[in-house]
């Protein structure tokens, strides 16, 4: 059972509703959402698992089969990237309920997983990188062939770009804490959505670029002892990456 930390838990919430949770449903979920009982294709395979409290329904996140103000909590993990209009998720989940939960795997993890890597189909079942910028804001920005290799021109940009290009990222990543693979955004009465057609370009296009966040993810990484001693193995497995920190100025966070 998924749960959420101690003091964030939706503790007098009565009518919680869990979109898609697949063989690991939230604890306490009075609904659970599923779009397609039969074909797990999107969520690996594996099977679903209904807890007796809990009711099961089948339907879409972009048009929940359910009265305005039906509950007073939304859980959504591993959900969001998935949907082809997130305009409507977002709707739809605000429409039915007072406050909820989103995660998505972050921008640093799903473009890190795909970059060199755009021959498998899996990559493409998440359509979206989600980020949020702000405390209530939620950016979808496209994930394709052509996305996944754009970047921002911004310094962030650029050192993400050498990042990736210094290491396997399928094995890096283990180097890396869950905060740093993952968005998470909380929500209470409503929120504010972007979905944008393509990769912003902070310089050029005068929006927030999503490269300042994940560099910023990835450098929180090193911010005790015990991460900074993961990114230490992490340059000693990948020498080419210790440069690209070095070039971009970021020694000083990860002393030899
Ligand atoms: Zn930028």
């Amino acid at each position: 059972m998924k749960r959420l930390p101690v003091w964030r838990r939706p503790y007098f919430a009565k009518r919680i509703l869990d979109i898609g949770p697949g063989h690991n449903p939230f604890h306490g979920a009075t609904h659970l959402l599923e779009m397609d009982l039969a074909d797990g294709r999107e969520r690996c395979g594996q099977e679903l698992v209904v807890p007796e409290s809990a009711a099961l329904i089948v339907g879409e996140a972009t048009a929940l089969p359910f009265k305005t103000g039906s509950f007073d909590y939304v859980y959504a993990s591993h959900v969001f990237e998935h949907v082809m209009a997130p305009r409507w998720a977002c709707n739809e989940v605000m429409r039915v309920s007072e406050a909820g939960y989103i995660e998505t795997p972050s921008p640093f993890r799903e473009q890190g997983l795909a970059l060199k890597d755009e021959q498998s189909p899996e990559h493409w079942y998440h359509r979206w990188f989600v980020f949020s910028p702000d405390k209530n804001l939620l950016v979808f920005e496209p994930k394709t062939p052509e996305e996944v290799s754009r970047f921002c021109s911004c310094p962030a940009g650029e050192f993400l770009r050498e990042f990736y290009a210094s290491l396997d990222f399928r094995e890096a990543e283990h180097f890396f804490r869950r905060k740093a693979k993952t968005t998470i955004f909380y929500w209470s009465g409503s929120f504010q959505y972007e979905v944008r057609d393509r990769t912003m370009d902070c310089r050029k296009d005068g929006r927030v670029c999503r490269y300042w966040g994940m560099k910023q993810a990835l450098l929180a990484n090193c911010h005790d002892l015990l991460r900074a001693n993961r990114i230490r193995r992490l340059r000693k497995r990948f020498p080419e990456c210790r440069e690209v920190f070095r070039k971009y100025g970021h020694h000083t966070l990860l002393i030899n």
